[in-house]
Parts: C-alpha cells; structure tokens; sequence
C-alpha cells in the first residue's frame, strides 16, 4: 500500500508511546505535506538530543555536555536537601510546585522483581554515597504512590536509617496507583509540604 520508505517511518512512529497506528500514519503524511526544513527540524532535534544529551554525574538527571544537570549546577540551590525520584520527569513535576529548593537524586526506574528491576539496576548506591559524601541533612522519597514506588521508598528508607540523615516521605493525598507526574502542582505542593518522617 505504501512505498518502502513511507511504511518505514510508520512503522517508526508508531513504536512511540501513546502513539496508534491511526495517528502514525497521520503524522507520516503531515511530514510528508510540509516543507522540507519543518521536517528536518524534528529529525535534527532527534538528532541533537541523542548526540548531546547524558545523565548528569551527580544526580542522573537529564544534562548536557557529560557534566552537572542545570540544577546541580545551580549553586543556590540547597545541597542539604535531596529529593529521590523515579525519573527526570518527576523533576518536572516537583519544580513546577516552586517549593523545593534542594537537590534531587534519580534512581533511574523504581524496584519491580517482577520485571527483574533489583537495587543492582537503580542509582542506589550512589544515592547512599553522595548522603555520605555530601552532608545531606534530608532525603526526601518522592518515589510514585503505587506499589513499585512504595516498595522502593521502603527499601531506601531501611538503607539510610543508620546513616546520620532525615528521612521523609511525601504526605497521602496522592492519587494511589498513580504517577508523580500527573499529579497537578497543589496536590503535589501539599504533599511535599506535609512530608513525613519514616519510622526508623
Ligand atoms: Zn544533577
């Protein structure tokens, strides 16, 4: 039905997420329709983004150039505070609550046996040193209020519990089951605000 090289770019857009064969295909015509610069610009920025982007060497968040993250690189930012997330996205949504002025550490997925995610796949131990290292006073688990999440906020709170750390969890009034980056800025506000100190 479609030319080799047609069929190739559908088959590609359709491998991303949220993306139906339906909307693939709509938006292979699309690029097919438009000039050839508005085209390449969406192949260049992929481009770009696989060539210069890396994790950041102090927290694994999204960075630049094989150094620090923006906000690493922030110096008035508080290097006392460190809120773990699941990902560079639940950066995202914990910035856009404007109140947290730490650091962040990103475990890079959260434990899940199941699909045979253990502490060795995670960004536990650097996590563990960087409390050692750093004076970190707080470490905040803002890992997603499902079960994954919960289980990983459990595991790190036992591991930190020696060490000479606060260790808080986000408050309930999450969404249960859901994940940190739908939650909107005030509920999540909230929830960071009311955080609570684990059991040791
Ligand atoms: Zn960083």
């Amino acid at each position: 039905m479609y030319t080799s090289t047609l069929r190739a770019l559908i088959d590609e857009l359709g491998r991303l997420p949220g993306v139906g064969p339906k909307s693939a295909q709509r938006m292979a015509f699309h690029l097919l329709r438009v000039p050839t610069e508005d085209a390449l610009r969406l192949s260049d920025a992929i481009v770009a983004v696989k060539e210069r982007t890396s994790f950041c060497t102090r927290c694994f968040n999204v960075a630049e150039g094989g150094g620090l993250c923006p906000i690493c690189a922030d110096d008035r930012r508080d290097p006392s505070l460190t809120c773990v997330v699941e990902d560079p996205r639940d950066i995202v949504a914990v910035e856009r609550t404007g109140q947290f002025k730490g650091r962040y550490h990103v475990l890079q997925g959260a434990l899940n046996p199941l699909e045979g995610v253990g502490p060795e796949q995670l960004r536990v131990k650097e996590l563990l040193q960087r409390v050692e290292e750093e004076g970190t006073k707080e470490v905040i688990l803002c890992t997603n209020p499902n079960l994954e999440g919960e289980a990983t906020a459990m595991y790190l709170a036992k591991l930190l519990a020696p060490l000479n750390v606060r260790v808080t969890r986000l408050a309930s009034g999450l969404p249960v089951g859901g994940d940190l980056e739908y939650a909107d800025e005030l509920t999540l506000g909230r929830a960071l605000e009311g955080r609570r100190e684990l059991d040791r």
